[in-house]
């Protein structure tokens, strides 16, 4: 095992990338094609501050794959995203477009900022100067941009404007994850959350355990977070400890979900900070390392890069893993899981739901016919439990664990499709 643990997404995108390619004996021609981003833009965003002077924000977006289809990935705001960030979460929206068999290739935006720093003034002007300086690549039969960390639909909707707008008429497919008054799906916000909890009720019952007398502990409150501890705790499953950037909230009795969810959405910027009704930890990293060592049948991490890694994979007691978040486990961590016999339900497979309701966005976008939530939810489960099914069977088959099972389906459907189009010119 290596020393210290190369955290960089993009290295562990590439690695993940080369052991599949192995498995599957990938031909070299197309695995090296594979490893680099289609296109990679860098952008300089000069907006007003509210007191009048000018800051240049630095922003990118990165088109990995367009073999199977236009390029769909989420736009992240956050002081730590760096452009490897980026393009590895391209790398991952392209497997996760063909783990569930969607016409989409992969790709991902974000901006270098602090939106908890910012007022909503100079976000809008942010958002819209991005979406201008990335509008010589975005569009619905280029790339679709949609949510992800610290954006949501009121962001989507200036990006949908600013687009318009630049464009002279109304283009509601150009991002998802829209507000439904122009455009938007029903079931969009929650579908990331449904897809992990059925997932979650996948893996369970495969292991003979019901949902409904589980125990799971779930890092991140944010659209995913929250969406998933809802749908779970609506199944009967007790969730004993939640944190986020503030801290964490822990009761061995079960937490009130529907009760947390009113709390945190009724501030500015949705945090557990200060809950009343179970304990509160107030150290963020206290809590989350009491989070990870808990005792409990599923743990969920639905918040950032590199959060289970070589130094708590040991202290983990679930004996499974639902990745709600993109890359939360490092390959030092998944191997030692591996070894201690946790099942691993992989970020490409296990957040599948939203980029998969995104799709059905788009495409009612483009036909300006809408459809009911209950055909989309239905849709959207039966979608998640084909992909989980695929996935387990290979895994099954070849031997391999459920991370490794996802790749060898999702690089084999990119791998074929980029076969089939040929090298241009
Ligand atoms: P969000 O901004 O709505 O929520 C992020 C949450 O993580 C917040 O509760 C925040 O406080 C918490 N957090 C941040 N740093 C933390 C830390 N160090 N410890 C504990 N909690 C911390 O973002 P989201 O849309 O819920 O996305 C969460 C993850 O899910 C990301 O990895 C994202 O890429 C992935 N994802 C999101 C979607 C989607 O539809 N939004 C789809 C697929 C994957």
């Amino acid at each position: 095992m290596r020393k210290t643990e190369d955290l960089n997404p993009y290295k562990i995108a590439l690695e993940q990338l080369d052991e599949a390619a192995k498995k599957i004996d990938l031909d070299k021609n197309l695995h090296e094609k594979l490893k680099y981003p289609k296109r990679t833009l860098i952008v300089s965003i000069p907006i007003y501050m509210d007191d009048g002077t000018v800051r240049v924000f630095e922003g990118y977006r990165v088109q990995h794959s367009l073999e199977r289809g236009p390029a769909k990935g989420g736009v992240r705001y956050h002081p730590d995203v760096t452009l490897d960030e980026v393009k590895a979460l391209a790398m991952w929206m392209t497997w996760k477009c063909a783990v569930v068999n969607i016409p989409f290739g992969g790709a991902k935006g974000g901006v270098v900022c602090d939106p908890a720093a910012m007022t909503e003034r100079e976000l809008e002007r942010l958002t819209r100067r991005y979406t201008s300086e990335i509008g010589i690549i975005i569009g619905p039969e280029k790339d679709i941009p949609a949510p992800d960390v610290n954006t949501n639909p009121k962001i989507m909707s200036w990006m949908m404007d600013t687009y318009s707008m630049n464009k002279g008429y109304s283009v509601p497919g150009v991002v998802t994850g829209k507000p439904l008054d122009i455009g938007g799906s029903k079931g969009r916000l929650h579908a990331t959350g449904k897809g992990v909890a059925a997932v979650t009720e996948d893996i369970l019952s495969q292991k003979g355990i019901s949902v409904s007398g589980a125990t799971a502990a779930i890092q991140g409150f944010g659209n995913v977070g929250s969406w998933t501890a809802r749908f779970l705790y609506d199944k009967g499953c007790r969730i004993t400890g939640i944190t986020d950037i503030s801290g964490g909230v822990f009761d061995p009795k079960g937490i009130d979900v529907p009760k947390l969810i009113e709390y945190t959405s009724g501030k500015k910027i949705p945090s557990l900070e200060g809950y009343p009704e179970s304990e509160f930890e107030k150290n963020p990293e206290e809590a989350n390392r009491r989070l990870i060592g808990s005792e409990v049948d599923v743990l969920i991490p639905a918040a950032l890069e590199s959060q289970i890694t070589s130094r708590n994979a040991e202290m983990i007691k679930a004996s499974v893993i639902v990745e709600a978040a993109n890359g939360p486990t490092t390959p030092n961590a998944s191997n030692i899981l591996e070894k201690r016999g946790v099942t691993v339900i992989p970020d490409i497979l296990a957040n599948a739901g939203g980029v998969t309701v995104s799709y059905f966005e788009w495409v009612q976008d483009l036909q300006s016919n809408f459809w009911k939530e209950k055909d989309i939810d239905a849709s959207l489960i039966d979608i998640m439990k084909t992909a989980f099914k695929d996935v387990s069977d290979i895994s099954r088959s070849e031997k391999v664990d459920m991370r490794m099972a996802a790749y060898m389906l999702a690089v084999g459907r990119v791998a074929k499709a980029a076969k089939l189009r040929g090298l241009y010119p």
